[in-house]
């Protein structure tokens, strides 16, 4: 599921983008990493990248860096808690 960026969190972001080359973990398309990289606030809320658990926390998924992608607030969403 989608969580709110947390500061603390900004290394494994870094990390995660660095590896999928800014890329959606669940569509392959470009993310937005920044509010000002997008045109509108609504397209912001949709295709900015958000930490999504690779096995939904759910359903057993750790919150530890090994089970955590980058994608789309919009497909994080979309995915739920499907695996
Ligand atoms: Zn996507």
């Amino acid at each position: 599921m989608a969580r709110p960026f947390l500061a603390a969190r900004s290394a494994e972001f870094e990390a995660l983008w660095t590896a999928q080359s800014g890329l959606c973990a669940l569509c392959g398309k470009p993310m937005l990493r920044n509010r000002f990289e997008a045109p509108h606030a609504r397209i912001w809320a949709k295709q900015r990248a958000t930490f999504d658990h690779v096995i939904p926390r759910s359903k057993g998924g750790a919150d530890t860096a090994d089970n955590l992608q980058l994608a789309h607030a919009r497909c994080n969403k979309i995915k739920g808690n499907k695996l």
